[in-house]
């Protein structure tokens, strides 16, 4: 294992800051920063600083060489994820990096794809150039869990909102429900939104709330929120038997919207499709569609992150299918009562059957508080 000193974990820290500035953007393709850092005289000094925006465009390395120009010759280098060494859409960066005369590369990871994986490294190697990986691994992990996710399993990282009273209460009995989050937990899903691949519900939520599932970028609290404009997830809605009102909102921009059912009429097909909207069929049992092959489809999509916006029943059954990687629930300072609907269908006879949680996080968000969590058996 390397030692890796003080500097090393400041620069590294960097290059996750200017990583992060693509959390809206680079979809399907992971965040990625990248710092070009020269010796002077024994104090360390950024010459380059770059990081990916968006697909098909340059990647953060190349960003960072160019701004470091001659001064790369004998830089070290600090990037989040492995450099690339194949040929897509950019030419390799393992190649540009050992062009350009750098000294050192430290990776924060090594590429999350197996067949790839520790390519880019060996590389750069053959190059001549040191290379070292695993510096604040887990932040690098964190920033890019739908990717890393994708890459390894063919799956997209799920993460599902919930909202609910001081008495894990969502809506009353008759079905009733209103906001009971503040405006700042609002936002906050917002972000949630804007950093998915897809944004998911099932037919009883847009039933009830006729929510449009869209980004508005304004309120994103973002100086520049022009990056998160240009991208809005896919809007996915699951209902089974393809009752959705042609009036909902979802489908008055019907543009990016795919409606899964399992059992249709042939007739409701059509009417959705002449309106716009995509309609795929992945049947499961007892004539709900699979949630399995619904992942697995968007996994094919290049989907990194999939927010879970729904109600008590579709949040249950993909938890109890597994599919769950990262429950965020917003926990607003009301009571609801006993009559009031449970947070999550899931009907458990026997404390045998408890789903363990770990929790990640928890903060207030204005006068919520958010708790994250993860299942204990999810993919990390
Ligand atoms: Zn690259």
């Amino acid at each position: 294992m390397t030692q890796f000193s003080t500097t090393d974990h400041k620069m590294m820290a960097r290059a996750l800051q200017l990583a992060e500035q693509g959390l809206y953007s680079t979809m399907p393709n992971p965040r990625v920063g990248c710092i070009v850092v020269q010796d002077n005289e024994g104090t360390p000094e950024i010459v380059g600083e770059g990081w990916h925006i968006r697909a098909g465009e340059a990647h953060a390395e190349i960003h960072a060489l160019k701004e470091a120009c001659s001064r790369a010759k004998g830089a070290t280098v600090y990037v989040t994820l492995e450099p690339c060494s194949h040929y897509g859409r950019t030419p390799p960066c393992a190649e540009a990096l050992a062009e350009a005369g750098v000294k050192r590369v430290v990776a924060a990871m090594l590429d999350p794809n197996p067949q790839v994986a520790g390519r880019g490294m060996e590389r750069l190697q053959q190059a001549g150039i040191q290379v070292e990986h695993g510096l604040m691994q887990q932040q690098a992990r964190a920033l890019n869990a739908g990717f890393i996710k994708r890459m390894e399993t063919g799956k997209p990282f799920v993460r599902c909102k919930l909202a609910m009273s001081l008495d894990g209460r969502t809506a009353m009995a008759s079905g009733e429900s209103q906001w009971i989050t503040g405006p700042e937990a609002r936002s906050d899903v917002q972000r949630m939104r804007a950093r998915s691949c897809a944004v998911m519900t099932g037919s009883g939520t847009i039933q009830l709330d006729d929510a449009a599932l869209t980004v508005r970028p304004h309120q994103l609290g973002m100086t520049d929120p022009s990056l998160a404009a240009e991208k809005q997830p896919l809007r996915v809605v699951l209902d089974s038997a393809l009752e959705i009102s042609p009036q909902a909102k979802i489908l008055q921009q019907p543009e990016n919207t795919l409606l899964i059912t399992a059992h249709p009429e042939e007739y409701r097909i059509k009417a959705m499709r002449a309106l716009g909207a995509e309609v795929l069929t992945c049947p499961g049992e007892m004539d709900r569609v699979d949630l399995v092959s619904v992942m697995e489809l968007l996994g094919r999509r290049e989907c990194n992150e999939v927010l879970l916006e729904c109600g008590a029943t579709l949040a249950g059954a993909a938890l109890d299918a597994g599919l769950v990687d990262e429950l965020v629930v917003y926990m607003a300072p009301v009571l609801m009562g006993s009559n009031a609907r449970p947070l999550l269908e899931l009907p458990l006879t026997h404390m045998a059957g408890k789903v363990e949680l770990e929790i990640t996080d928890m903060r207030a968000i204005g006068r919520d508080w958010r708790i994250t969590a993860r299942p204990r058996d999810a993919h990390s």
